[in-house]
């Protein structure tokens, strides 16, 4: 048996007895324990050997969760001052917890930890001779963690208020049909032109906008424009394109979501055809909730795109349970297709995978024609790259659908 399991089985469905020992300083800690009756004493030893006691804890506290956050050896002791019941909380618990927390929250968190554990340190070490220079780096390291902290605590209140001030602007690709080479709708990408900032890519603030759920909002202005960015597209050329919409797993996840965007939709008279759902893969990995999700938009006549498929766990049980209108290759298949033979077979064999299973294909990130003719030798439906346009405003996207048209 391992030690980790020894330890737990020590402690599980029995009462310790005064005296006995939890864990000692310098043990590896793999466990924070929950007092659930009795008192427990946190202690340490000084230089000259004597125990000094830290403080006593009593039922309903935790103990020993520093070693979880930072994985460090215990710092002090603990012994059951009384006769104790315990509730093991295990480092698995906790790990993927703080791995999965936000970003802000997981760096202040280290750093709280980071100085309790540093003031047991201080009060130890009152009789004892302190190490500067280990005191020099553990500053330095709450410097960087600070500083990150900070630095992202700016950036989303600069992003909040930037969404305020109408910072932020929708960006159209085209989305052209191999076979006829014409534009036939435009995927929508967040741009943000921040005054002190410049521009800010969208892989940096989409995820901080999903950490503090300034994704709904954003995502319900953004189909505001998106619907009518088509009223106008329709005006202006005459032409019913589609425009194709990120959509963040919070969103997928907020039950609100859904009746917002058909209710939208609703309003503005325009075909739910013509706006198309994409879906990031990884999404989905949440089950029951997508799957409603994924079905009421389609018994709406919403079409579903699942993005950068192949990337995530690449799972065919997707395809099986979700019914999709269109498969999104990602673009890391796409840019050595030319030279890259096992790309070329991943394309070859996800086009006909989308076509067998009645879905669409379209290759994202085509950037020269070699890639454009391997892509439609492949019956690829549609493409998306800078071989055709980088993402460009509304104006200029009339202006392309007006030129290509002619
Ligand atoms: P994505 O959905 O995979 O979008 C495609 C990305 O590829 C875009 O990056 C696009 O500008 C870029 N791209 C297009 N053609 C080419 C090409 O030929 N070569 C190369 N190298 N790249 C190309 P972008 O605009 O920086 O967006 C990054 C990601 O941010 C998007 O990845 C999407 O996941 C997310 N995003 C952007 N706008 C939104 C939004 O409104 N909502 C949500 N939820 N996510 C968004
Ligand atoms: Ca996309
Ligand atoms: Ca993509």
């Amino acid at each position: 048996m391992n030690q980790k399991y020894d330890i737990e089985q020590k402690f599980l469905n029995r009462t310790l007895q005064v005296g006995e020992c939890i864990f000692q300083e310098g043990d590896k800690g793999d466990f924070a324990y929950i007092i659930d009756e009795g008192e427990v004493e946190i202690s340490t030893i000084t230089a000259t050997n004597e125990r000094i006691v830290l403080n006593v804890l009593q039922s309903g506290d935790m103990f020993g969760e520093l070693a979880l956050v930072d994985g460090s050896p215990r710092s002090a002791s603990a012994y059951a001052k009384t006769n104790v019941v315990l509730t093991i909380v295990t480092s698995e618990q906790v790990k993927t917890r703080i791995e999965d927390a936000d970003p802000i929250l997981k760096l202040l968190l280290i750093v709280v930890m980071k100085y309790f554990r540093s003031e047991t340190g201080r009060l130890r070490s009152n009789t004892q001779e302190v190490d500067l220079s280990s005191l020099e780096t553990q500053k330095q390291e709450y410097q960087e963690k600070i500083f990150q902290a900070i630095e992202l605590i700016r950036l989303e209140s600069d992003l909040r208020s930037g969404f305020k001030q109408e910072q932020l602007h929708p960006f159209y690709q085209p989305i052209v049909d191999l076979k006829t080479n014409l534009i036939v709708g435009f995927e929508v990408l967040l741009r943000w032109f921040s005054p002190t900032r410049g521009n800010v890519s969208p892989s940096i603030f989409i995820p901080l906008a999903e950490s503090t759920s300034l994704i709904i909002p954003m995502g319900e202005w953004l189909l505001d424009k998106a619907l009518s960015a088509i009223d106008r597209i329709k005006k202006e050329t005459n032409y019913d394109i589609f425009l194709s919409i990120n959509v963040a797993e919070k969103q997928i996840h907020s039950p609100e979501f859904i009746n917002i965007l058909k209710e939208k939709i609703k309003v503005s008279g325009i075909n739910p055809q013509q706006i198309k759902l994409e879906i990031l893969e990884r999404s989905l990995f949440e089950g029951e909730t997508a799957l409603s999700l994924v079905e009421d938009c389609r018994n709406f006549g919403l079409p579903l795109v699942i993005d950068d498929f192949g990337t995530g766990y690449a799972n065919l049980a997707y395809l099986k349970n979700f019914q999709f209108d269109t498969l999104k290759i990602d673009q890391c298949f796409v840019k050595d297709l030319e030279n890259n033979i096992k790309d070329q077979i991943i394309c070859r064999t996800l086009i006909d995978l989308s076509h067998g299973l009645d879905m669409t294909a379209v290759a994202e990130g085509i950037e020269n024609e070699e890639q454009l003719k391997i892509l439609s030798s492949l019956k690829c439906n549609y493409g998306q790259g800078y071989f055709f346009s980088p993402p460009v405003s509304l104006e200029k996207a009339i202006d392309f659908i007006k030129q290509y048209s002619n």
